[in-house]
């Protein structure tokens, strides 16, 4: 990259440092310091001058995983399924999930909580630009990214350029995320955001707040942000033995994101190719996956019987709930009028010859809450070739 990295913007000048604001940690960085996340940083000159308060971007650009994967790896299982995507990935995060897979690049903070210098990660600078013009001459067609592996949103003045340099190419937006960032800068991520995984890790506040180091009043706002500005959504729970596989906690989730969704009308069948009376229903997909042991995490992985038995206890309150990290379970999605099965997913091996004619583009995208939608986010029903029901799936 040339020159200088853009200075961090979400933060406040207070006292002898500065108060990070872009997520809930609202971490006070004194100088020569970092938040906890480590990837923001306040000079240790400051406040000399000039004396204004903003926070040095050391990682800005910088690019530690980049690889094509199966949209369905996101995962996000109504959005281009069969697709690929480039994939880059970050260093640092927010939260300190114990069992994260991913913690070789996401747990980056020096040991003395910030005042030692700024760690060394492994990977390639790339600009805004450059990235997009990767991302547009990806093999697999150039036609979206995704933002992922550890926690995009702790580098919210990059994924904002990123987006922004995306969008100009026509290349959609695919957010992978905690979800766990402040309202001011999950507008504007969400405004440039075409697709979307977020995490609901748990529905308990002290299981975020005690053992992830996390926020869920935050996550659900972002949740509910990123559906209100018609962000295609969809969310994955990590189910974690002893930690959030409740049934209560999990039924409670469930209720949750059926209320998001409730107000996205689509088509019932009629019966002899007839379409019938519309409905409002939920539509969001869920996804419940399987943990096993990793980093701090000794405990016992998820028992694919009680996962499987999860799984059928929410389809009776979404229509779209899949298993994820059993290998071997089919990942089907199925037409939740009549059942037939619409794509089918055999690991990444994808066949989504069942989905039957497609609505005509852009008539639905006031039912996904429009939004500023950009030229990505075509709303499309498919109509089940077996029943004409239609299901909700983008394309
Ligand atoms: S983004 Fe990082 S520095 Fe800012 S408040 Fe959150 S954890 Fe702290
Ligand atoms: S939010 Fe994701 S990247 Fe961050 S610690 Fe948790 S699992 Fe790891």
């Amino acid at each position: 990259m040339n020159g200088a990295n853009p200075e961090g913007r979400f933060c406040e000048a207070e006292g002898e440092g500065c108060r990070c604001t872009l997520c809930p940690h609202r971490c006070f960085i004194r100088p020569g310091g970092s938040g906890l996340c480590a990837v923001r940083r306040l000079n240790r000159a400051y406040p000399g001058p000039p004396a204004k308060a903003a926070l040095e971007l050391p990682y800005y650009g910088c690019i530690t995983a980049l690889a094509e994967d199966p949209i369905e790896k996101k995962p996000l299982f109504h959005w281009r399924p069969g697709s690929g995507i480039l994939s880059a990935g970050f260093a640092g995060c927010n939260l300190r999930c114990p069992f994260c897979q991913n913690w070789r690049i996401s747990q980056i903070s020096p040991a003395d909580g910030g005042a030692a210098p700024v760690p060394p990660v492994s990977g390639r600078r790339l600009s805004p630009e450059a990235l997009a013009a990767l991302a547009a001459d990806s093999p697999s067609g150039g036609a979206q990214i995704a933002y992922t592996y550890s926690e995009p949103l702790v580098h919210a003045e990059y994924l904002l350029a990123c987006m922004e340099a995306a969008r100009q190419r026509g290349i959609a937006n695919v957010l992978v995320t905690n979800g766990c960032v402040n309202l001011k800068a999950a507008g504007e991520i969400l405004a440039l955001t075409d697709a979307a995984n977020i995490d609901l890790k748990s529905f308990s506040e002290e299981t975020y707040d005690r053992v992830l180091g996390g926020s869920l009043p935050a996550a659900l706002d972002f949740i509910r942000l990123a559906v209100s500005l018609g962000v295609h959504v969809e969310i994955t729970t990590l189910v974690t033995p002893g930690l959030n596989d409740g049934d209560a906690e999990l039924e409670e989730a469930a209720r949750f994101i059926a209320d998001l969704s409730g107000e996205i009308p689509w088509t019932l069948a009629g019966g002899n190719g007839v379409p019938g009376a519309e409905k409002r229903g939920p539509s969001i997909p869920w996804h419940l996956s399987a943990c096993h042991p990793d980093w701090n995490w000794n405990g016992p992985p998820t028992n694919p019987a009680r996962l499987l038995a999860a799984v059928e206890r929410a389809r009776t309150i979404l229509p779209h709930v899949y298993t994820g990290n059993i290998p071997g379970e089919p990942e089907d999605t199925s037409c939740p009028h009549c059942g037939a099965v619409l794509v089918k997913r055999r690991g990444y091996q994808v066949d989504a010859s069942g989905l039957g004619e497609p609505l005509p583009s852009g008539t639905r995208d006031a039912a996904f809450g429009g939004g500023p939608a950009g030229g990505n986010r075509r709303a499309l029903f498919y109509r089940c070739a077996a029943c004409w029901g239609t299901t909700p799936i983008r394309a």
